[in-house]
Parts: C-alpha cells; structure tokens; sequence
C-alpha cells in the first residue's frame, strides 16, 4: 500500500509516491495535490499548520461546537 499525506492546503490525501507537488518547510516535507496547493502554502506556510496563531478567522471544524 501506499503511503498518503495531508495536503496541509486542502486536507486532501496525497500519494507520497507520486505528489502532484512537494515543499520543504521548517525541515519537513509537504505534500500537494496540485501545483496551486503548493503556491499557497508557499505564500504563507503558518496559515496552513496548525499552532499557526493565525487571528483571521475560526477554522471550520470550531463552527460545529457553537
Ligand atoms: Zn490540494
């Protein structure tokens, strides 16, 4: 079988054999699913990890326990 990633940009799982797109950031490699995912995170990686301390907005998932 073979081994996925998250695409930190849309949560897609990625074949890390064959990633449409990869980045290195902070040591660790990313993995993409389209050369457009890589761009973004490119343009800014904290956005896309978590621990990111990002102010602009509540992720998703915090909208379900309101
Ligand atoms: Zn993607």
């Amino acid at each position: 079988m073979a081994d996925v990633a998250i695409d930190p940009v849309c949560k897609m799982e990625v074949d890390t054999a064959a990633p449409a797109a990869t980045s290195e950031y902070d040591g660790t490699t990313y993995y993409f699913c389209a050369a457009g995912c890589k761009r973004a995170f490119d343009d800014d990686p904290q956005k896309y990890l978590s621990g990111g301390g990002s102010s602009s907005g509540k992720r998703w998932w915090q909208f379900w326990r309101l």
